[in-house]
């Protein structure tokens, strides 16, 4: 089993898959430097990490944040895993439909259920991508942090329903529990090309 270079090879994977995808930092660009000054105000100060901790899919480009440098081949490679779905969305559904329901579906804030549903299905795929790499504990670590992110400002709100967030979780752990039990989770191409195996799990903190 090898960690090195999962998340370069899963980048160029993306990048067979989607000829115009392009990585940026969001630093460089002054519209990803105003759009993190407007969704700190229109969240009242809730949300100020956008350029420097988030990473975000628009249009076919991830804006990344400063500390996709200093982060883990692992932590990239989920991250990836994580924003590779948002792109399958776009071309599913067109990028200005899909972010005209990102944004606005039925509300922009408090009630956003079209975003909280690309989201769900975005946030699957990072728990089975943890579960492929780090096992299912460190998945299952990620409850309170996943709820926070539904239901606090840093998606403005976006489905502010713990038990209905708690459910889907439980839902989607069960499903991942499964198929690791009964020996059908197949590990995503990628890994399977550096060798790893169902037992192999990365670095358990990073
Ligand atoms: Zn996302």
């Amino acid at each position: 089993m090898t960690g090195a270079g999962i998340s370069d090879d899963f980048l160029r994977k993306i990048r067979g898959e989607f000829p115009a995808f392009r990585l940026r930092y969001k630093r460089d660009s002054l519209v990803q430097r105003a759009i993190g000054t407007a969704l700190r105000i229109v969240t009242f100060g809730g949300m100020t990490t956008y350029v420097s901790g988030y990473h975000t899919v628009m249009a076919g480009t991830l804006w990344v944040s400063e500390g996709w440098t200093s982060m883990t081949d692992c932590d990239r490679y989920v991250l990836l895993r994580h924003e590779r779905v948002h792109l399958q969305q776009a071309r599913r559904y067109g990028v200005l439909p899909m972010a005209l329901v990102y944004l606005f579906f039925p509300l922009p804030f408090g009630l956003a259920y079209g975003r909280a549903r690309i989201e769900w299905e975005a946030y699957e795929e990072t728990l089975r991508a943890l579960v492929e790499v780090r096992g299912l504990d460190a998945a299952r670590k990620q409850k309170s942090w996943l709820r926070a992110r539904f239901v606090g400002p840093d998606y403005a709100w976006m489905w502010p329903f713990p038990s209905a967030i708690d459910r889907w979780f439980d839902e989607a752990m069960a499903k991942l529990e499964e198929a690791e039990k009964s020996g059908t989770l197949v590990l995503e191409e990628t890994l399977r090309a550096h060798g790893w195996t169902r037992e192999d799990k990365g670095p358990s903190s990073a």
